[in-house]
């Protein structure tokens, strides 16, 4: 299998302001490109895209090919689960809004915090092994965001899983609150065969300053950004599928250009990435994937991913009009503004980046809504 896996959570939108409006047309030719060029992998999850993107997976894959021309991944949403009945239900949904009658590979999706002593008290490791048994699912693993001493322990505890999937990329390999390095010699100490999510860290290290693409283009200039990222993720050991959320045709052909016949980073490369990623440290502000799991409780329906990568973009380029103009625009549209938070935090335990969002907000409050 090659090692580009087609990330279904940030597909082309309808509307910008409507997370649910996947364009379905654009979709379905990005799938078909990257089928044609020798691509299976699709990754999904239950709340991605507000549950369209399992749907959407139906209708431009599942529906359009033979079951043996893809391999698809979805993740059971065990913040959702409330008792061991409860995986049952999600499970039988996932497969109708899929249409498949197994998966290749099912996760338990987000393993951080609190959600790995609930998933044991509900009986979600036994779940997981009884749709294995009973041929429902090929290979069974879960994603997670949290230390490397959490994942040491999970990993000693359910020896018997398949895989793990970690939130891997240049920027976040030695940053303390995402532990990407720590993660990845934990999940290779235990021989656990690795999937990597984020490698673009949303999206961010596609589009990298002036002064770090320099450095990127003096070695190779026809390589994008986004390629050194890939490439990073998929040249470590133990890693054999790396998830790109790709959003536009552009995103596959460029992808699947210099995935269909992976090269592993040399050495040389791989001191660039450092360099470049020592650099970008330096700059970024807010350390946002734009993930969106913090949006959804949120009392004051704050656009916080939205909000965060404008007050980055701003501190790396400085404040634009274009910038305010966004920000109003999002206010506008029935978000919060950064200075409706009320400080509940509820974001704040969904957040895989740790992230003080309420403290942030202030900061955000302070750029965008000076009269
Ligand atoms: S702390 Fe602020 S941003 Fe976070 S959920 Fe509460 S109101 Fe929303
Ligand atoms: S603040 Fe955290 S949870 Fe929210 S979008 Fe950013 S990374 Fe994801």
């Amino acid at each position: 299998m090659k090692k580009l896996g087609f990330g279904l959570m940030r597909l082309p939108l309808l509307s910008e302001f409507d997370r649910a409006s996947v364009d379905l047309e654009v979709t379905i030719k990005m799938a078909d490109h990257f089928i044609e060029q020798g691509f299976t992998y699709f990754d999904t999850a239950y709340m991605y895209h507000l549950g369209n993107s399992e749907t959407v997976f139906k209708k431009a894959v599942a529906e359009r090919y033979p079951r043996d021309a893809f391999t698809i991944a979805d993740k059971m949403p065990v913040w959702l689960v409330k008792e061991s009945g409860d995986y049952q239900k999600y499970f039988d949904e996932q497969f109708g809004r899929c249409g498949v009658d197994y998966f290749d590979y099912y996760l338990l999706h987000n393993l951080g915090g609190n959600a790995y002593t609930d998933t044991l008290k509900c009986g979600g490791f036994e779940f997981i092994k009884g749709i294995k048994a009973a041929g429902k699912a090929r290979r069974i693993g879960f994603s997670f965001h949290d230390s490397a001493e959490l994942l040491d322990r999970i990993l000693t505890e359910q020896n018997d899983v398949d895989f793990v999937q970690l939130q891997i990329n240049y920027i976040d390999w030695d940053n303390e609150g995402i532990q990407s390095r720590k993660c990845h010699e934990v999940a290779v100490k235990h021989r656990m065969p690795i999937i990597v999510m984020e490698p673009v860290k949303g999206g961010s290290l596609a589009s990298i300053p002036e002064d770090a693409e320099k450095i990127f283009n003096g070695y190779n200039s026809a390589a994008s950004a986004a390629s050194w990222a890939i490439r990073f993720a998929a040249s470590l050991e133990n890693v054999f599928v790396v998830l790109s959320g790709m959003s536009t045709t552009g995103q596959v052909a460029d992808n699947v250009g210099y995935m269909r016949d992976f090269k592993p980073f040399n050495s040389d490369e791989r001191a660039l990435v450092e360099q470049v990623a020592a650099l970008i440290n330096k700059n970024t502000a807010i350390p946002c994937t734009a993930c969106a799991y913090c949006t959804e409780d949120c009392p004051q329906n704050i656009a916080i991913p939205q909000y965060f990568s404008l007050y980055n973009n701003q501190k790396q380029f400085g404040l634009t009009p274009s910038q305010t103009v966004y920000y109003n625009n999002l206010a506008a549209g029935g978000h919060g503004k950064a200075s409706d938070c009320v400080a509940c935090k509820q974001c704040e335990e969904h957040c895989p980046q740790h992230i003080e969002v309420a403290e942030r907000l202030k900061e955000i409050a302070a750029v965008f809504e000076k009269s």
